[in-house]
């Protein structure tokens, strides 16, 4: 049981939440079933286990029988342990998700449990969380209940008092501790068992923002240069060589910046910008900002061809005003290195731009002031963590990214830093028309493609490379430059490729035959992501969209529509999809708008990986839920605040059993993981 399910105390067991209740009332009919139920409950006896299927794809099969029909139930893992286990002509609960198959209709990987008569007619019981291995060692549901049960015949009120301030519980009108947790594993009736999975919701979310907001009040308290001069490298930039008027947008936040630079206290601030919004020249402004002040500053980006790319756009902006830049990266090497290392340490490079390369051990600077993180998510938390300790005191850290954070995420994984948001794009920007084909349409989508170019455009055909299939998407890759070559020949048409394999000074060449205008085709996977910035490049297509996540697509069109030219983005899929890949694909075709996408992306896959963050336990929750909780979290951010402002540091006596939930909570990754940024 521990190992299995991290259960190692009372504490635990009692936050072994229930799955779901068995309400009598939900039990169907077989008989009755129709492909409009999902879920469904049934009751019966469990008879006729086979094992079908040669050894890959062996499964095992049982049929369920009530009064009113059958159906057949199917495990393709773990089928004998339930076989095992299962009483001829006892009465199951079976649960499980329905599906049809030559219109017959089944279950795979039933929840399936021993019914038991003498449990109360109308009550709810628990199902608990479980794995087969448990199950098969004959830890059952039962167990759990039995366990728990057996808990609560001893745990008075006072065996788990209070931790809320009575204000607190009377305000939000929260269901007494000790209540809440009997009511969840026995609920007397469903309204019950509402109010308390919202005091336990509200109780976790109440925890988590505390210690981020308390991280916020530390970082807040946190000594950080100032930077009191706006001078002249900032002026000369602004008044002479800006090369286009700035957005009131990034006006804003290069005001914010200067107010946390100029505070005392070191800046832990967020920029919040959609693809294309002008996050660079921000940062930029913001490290001369530092130069005027004495202080030398970095700029990370999480690719080496982004690195290349900056380090080129920023040097030739500086070129005027005879500000040395340097870059480094993995690939510089030698003598080179040398030199940039020499001068970071002398204090005579002023500004670097390159990958993680920057945090390693061996660099050192004279005078760090700023360090920026472009496009964070991507960086690993260690990573970030080390910038703190370049200086003295720890530089000020601005994190910019263009992956829109849906609310509820802003509100854990970053709600100890400060956010600022460019939310206007430059004038002029064209609307990007998004549609969807399927392969029997690529002659269509290719002589459009021809049209294009004849017009004078240029061309991003991205195949996805995704790494638990790597050999095979390499493949796919290659097949795919052979097919595009096939319809674009030579000499008519010029076609690069890029991809991660490539020897970087291939790779260079060929991005560079891109951004030039030399080939009109670009084949490549998604090392061209972020930040790869072509203006003339009007035509996006992706090939096997399907396969990427919604904010990648969302990051792979905001390649294009750069330019004057109206653009497009054509997203090509196998003709037979899933219905939610479907669904996806539309989602695409009907905005542009990078928040709602986010937001659909967090419902559809989870906040998993999407933002790098699994690793963080920031959204390891036992009972809230990450995107339907919004209400909670809101009122429990207005709490936590409300509690600090008063109590910053949770003395008051109402206060010391929260302080010692947080200090005692084992999940001290959350504290490590929102240090760094
Ligand atoms: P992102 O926020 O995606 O990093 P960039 O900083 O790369 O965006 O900017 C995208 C493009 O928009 C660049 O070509 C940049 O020069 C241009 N740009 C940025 N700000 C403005 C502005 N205020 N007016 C016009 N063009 C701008
Ligand atoms: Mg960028």
């Amino acid at each position: 049981m521990r190992k299995e399910l991290n259960i190692y105390s009372y504490a635990d067991l009692l936050q072994h939440f229930p799955l779901r209740y068995i309400d009598t009332a939900g039990i169907m009919k077989i008989g009755q079933l129709t492909h409009e139920h999902e879920y469904v409950q049934l009751q019966g006896v469990i008879f006729n286990f086979k094992e079908e299927g040669s050894s890959f794809r062996k499964r095992t099969t049982a049929t369920l029988y009530d009064k009113t029909g059958k159906i057949e139930l199917i495990w393709f893992q773990g089928g004998s342990f339930v076989q095992k286990n299962i009483q001829p002509n006892a009465t199951y609960n079976v649960f499980g998700k329905l599906s049809f198959f030559n219109g017959l209709a089944n279950i795979s990987h039933p929840e399936v449990e021993l019914y038991n008569a003498s449990a109360p007619v109308n009550g709810m019981q628990p199902v608990y969380p479980s794995t087969e291995k448990l199950k098969g060692k004959g830890i059952t549901n039962r167990s759990f209940a039995k366990l728990l049960q057996a808990l609560f015949e001893k745990l008075t009120p006072a065996t788990i008092p209070e931790i809320l301030p009575p204000a607190v519980l009377q305000h939000y009108n929260l269901m007494p501790r000790f209540e809440a947790f009997r009511q969840i594993h026995f609920p007397a009736n469903e309204a019950l068992r509402r109010q308390a999975e919202r005091r336990l919701k509200w109780e976790e979310l109440l925890l988590s923002q505390l210690k981020i907001l308390r991280l916020k009040l530390n970082h807040h308290q946190q000594a950080g240069f100032v930077f009191p001069h706006v001078g002249e490298h900032f002026n000369n930039f602004f008044n002479n060589h800006l090369p286009f008027s700035l957005t009131n947008a990034q006006k804003r936040v290069i005001k914010e910046l200067r107010q946390d630079t100029f505070s005392g206290k070191q800046m832990n601030r967020l920029i919040q910008g959609d693809v294309g919004s002008g996050k660079t020249i921000v940062a930029l402004m913001a490290m001369l900002l530092a130069l005027d002040n004495g202080f030398q500053a970095l700029l990370m980006a999480p690719t080496e061809i982004l690195s290349q790319q900056h380090y080129q756009g920023i040097k030739e902006l500086l070129e005027p005003l005879q500000i040395p830049v340097a870059i480094l990266t993995g690939t510089v090497k030698g003598k080179e290195r040398k030199r940039v290392l020499a001068g970071l340490e002398d204090g005579s490079i002023p500004i670097v731009i390159g990958t993680h390369a920057l945090v390693e051990d061996t660099v050192k600077f004279k005078n760090l002031g700023l360090a920026i993180i472009d496009e964070q998510h991507r960086f690993g938390v260690t990573q970030r963590a080390k910038l703190w300790t370049k200086n003295e005191r720890p530089p000020h850290v601005l994190v910019m990214t263009a992956t829109p954070i849906p609310r509820t995420l802003a509100m854990t994984v970053y709600g100890d830093l400060d956010v600022s948001v460019i939310d206007e794009l430059p004038p002029g920007r064209k609307p990007i028309e998004t549609v969807h084909r399927s392969e029997n349409f690529r002659p269509k989508v290719m002589q459009f493609l021809k049209n294009e170019i004849e017009k004078g455009r240029q061309i991003y055909i991205v195949y996805p490379l995704i790494e638990e299939s790597e050999k095979l998407d390499f493949e796919s890759l290659m097949a795919g430059y052979d097919q595009v070559r096939a319809w674009f020949p030579d000499p008519q048409y010029r076609v690069a490729m890029v991809h991660g394999k490539q020897p970087l000074e291939q790779k260079e060449l060929n991005m560079h035959r891109f951004a030039t205008g030399d080939a009109h085709i670009l084949v490549a996977t998604t090392v061209i992501e972020v930040g790869v910035n072509v203006p003339n490049a009007s035509v996006m297509v992706i090939e096997s969209s399907e396969r990427f996540g919604l904010s990648q697509l969302h990051q792979l069109r905001g390649r294009v529509g750069r330019g004057s030219e109206k653009s497009y983005c054509i997203l090509l899929t196998g003709s037979e999809i899933s219905k939610e890949s479907r669904q996806r694909m539309s989602i695409m075709t009907q905005t542009t708008d990078g928040f709602i996408i986010a937001e659909e992306d967090l419902k559809m896959r989870g906040p998993g990986d999407i933002y790098g963050t699994k690793q963080s336990g920031a959204l390891d929750f036992k009972i809230a839920d990450i995107i339907n909780d919004i209400d909670i979290m809101e009122e429990t951010k207005a709490a936590a605040q409300a509690i600090l402002q008063n109590d910053p540091f949770l003395e008051h006596a109402q206060h010391r059993a929260l302080r010692l939930q947080i200090h005692n909570s084992r999940n001290k990754q959350v504290q490590q993981w929102s240090k760094i940024s």
